[in-house]
């Protein structure tokens, strides 16, 4: 029999995020109970958007949660490089295979002609996709125009008619038309794989035999097996998981609930009470039992327990469920884990030199910094009256200011400063006239320490919430005013 081997596939793009974690648990369990391995691989094939600073938060987060893989780029093992960025030899070869077999064929189309096409397309109220432009191109007339040196990328022939069955390991057997899918492009004009070559050429060949996804893949599962089909490789088993939801049902997203693993563990979350959460994400326990740790998931596991309707993640559910699990400590454990949170000598050192010049006593440390161990604030929206600003511009100034700084990878004040002060000039303001709003939804209070040092020491995710915790306070920002200010916020650069 051959080994269970799962894995998650994560793209280093931006915070780690609880779908990520959520879909890894899962995979995790699912190897586990069958004895078998769980690797992790990076997909990093779009340059312009992974980091190596969102690689390592994953690998943190993951290893915060409890959550451990057999293999993977910082621990290596005998499959790798586990890194999609360093086997770009190994997509060419497959590619220039499907090329030769006739599977697939080089394109050359530009993107007006592209663009072209789709607006057609649009006109006439046809799906837009690739219309078969190159597919005729001769094999040698193709090769003559790449030595050429002609910019090109590699598309995949899809059936136009019929459907493709996928058979879900929870929903049984899918029909998708193949009328819907496009001759997906496999290799960019960069040289670089797409998602859909990299993914099956590197499942195959890590020896994936199981595929537990979100189901945000769904609709593309037909590309993927149609590439199996073509190499001649067995399909992994595939199963698409629900998706996470906010509690209004829409699909769970940073502008509704924080959605990173980082933000949780800020808050003073403990990390089993949330991988606990997570695994009652349209999971239950056989008896139905809430509260169980990793290593009661696993043996209990049974995949065929996963319901599809959409699991809610609900952050006032999680609390309850952490307050079940911290109420369950000793009081030395929960000290010490209180401690190890944010009362440990790292965190100290950082804040100290920031109060020590403003304080006479050690007794009016919590009263100045308190807001340096807490959530969210306890905010006075008199703090927020401006003698410049209306109240419009005020929330225009949070929200600008949010949105730079949910851009901002490299967290430093420095940066922090530079992204409010990139708001303040396009805005035609002046620092002195910005910084008030930000010591108020920060610190909660007129004045305190130094805020720009206040914001990098309390991190990112505690940053964005105070933020957006402000702008909610104020009333938010209406549909009409969100188009608007994208709008300026795309002409900031
Ligand atoms: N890189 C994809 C992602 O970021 C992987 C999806 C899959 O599991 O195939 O979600």
């Amino acid at each position: 029999m051959t080994t269970v081997r799962t894995r998650i596939a994560p793209s280093p793009t931006g915070d780690p995020h609880v779908g990520t974690a959520y879909i890894a648990l899962f995979n995790l369990c699912f190897a586990r109970q069958h004895g078998g391995q769980f690797i992790l691989r990076i997909e990093d094939t779009d340059q312009l958007r992974s980091t190596r600073e969102s690689e390592q938060q994953i690998y943190d987060a993951l290893r915060w949660l409890g959550i451990e893989w057999d293999e993977g780029p910082d621990v290596g093992g005998p499959h790798g490089p586990y890194r999609q960025s360093e086997r770009g030899e190994i997509y060419k070869k497959y590619s220039d295979e499907l090329v030769a077999k006739g599977h697939a064929f080089p394109c050359f189309c530009s993107a007006e002609r592209l663009d072209q096409v789709r607006a057609e397309q649009m006109a006439n109220k046809e799906t837009p996709r690739y219309d078969g432009h190159c597919m005729h191109i001769a094999a040698d007339t193709a090769q003559q125009r790449i030595a050429a040196g002609e910019s090109h990328v590699v598309r995949m022939k899809v059936p136009t008619e019929g459907v493709c069955q996928v058979n879900d390991m929870l929903r049984g057997t899918v029909e998708i038309g193949w009328d819907r899918m496009d001759m997906q492009v496999l290799m960019k004009a960069d040289g670089l794989p797409t998602y859909f070559l990299a993914n099956v050429v590197d499942d195959h060949l890590m020896g994936i035999t199981h595929v537990l996804r979100g189901e945000e893949w769904l609709p593309s599962a037909p590309k993927l097996i149609k590439l199996y089909e073509y190499f001649g490789w067995e399909q992994p088993q595939l199963c698409y998981m629900p998706l996470l939801r906010n509690p209004d049902k829409s699909k769970l997203s940073k502008r509704k609930n924080p959605t990173s693993v980082t933000f949780y563990e800020r808050m003073g979350f403990m990390p089993d009470a949330m991988l606990n959460y997570l695994g009652r994400m349209g999971w239950s326990m056989p008896d139905e039992r809430e509260k169980f740790t990793l290593a009661e998931m696993i043996e209990h596991f049974d995949i065929n327990r996963v319901s599809l309707g959409g699991p809610i993640f609900d952050v006032e559910k999680l609390s309850w469920l952490n307050g079940q699990w911290l109420r369950e400590l000793s009081v030395e454990q929960f000290a010490e884990q209180v401690q190890k949170w944010a009362f440990n000598p790292d965190y100290m050192m950082k804040i100290a030199p920031h109060v020590q010049q403003r304080v006479e006593t050690f007794s009016q440390i919590a009263p100045l910094a308190g807001f340096f161990f807490s959530g969210a604030l306890n905010l006075d929206p008199a703090l927020f009256e401006h003698k410049k600003l209306d109240a419009t511009q005020v929330r225009q100034v949070l929200q600008l200011t949010l949105w730079k700084l949910e851009a901002l990878r490299q967290w430093d004040k420095e940066r922090i400063t530079e992204c409010i002060q990139a708001v303040g000039t396009h805005l035609e303001l002046k620092l002195r006239d910005v910084m008030p709003l930000m010591f108020a939804s920060i610190t909660g209070q007129a004045s305190s320490v130094s805020v720009l040092d206040a914001m990098e020491i309390i991190g990112p995710d505690l940053t964005r919430f105070r933020l957006r915790q402000a702008l909610e306070l104020l009333g938010g920002a209406s549909k009409k005013e969100v188009k608007e200010w994208e709008k300026l916020f795309a002409a900031m650069g």
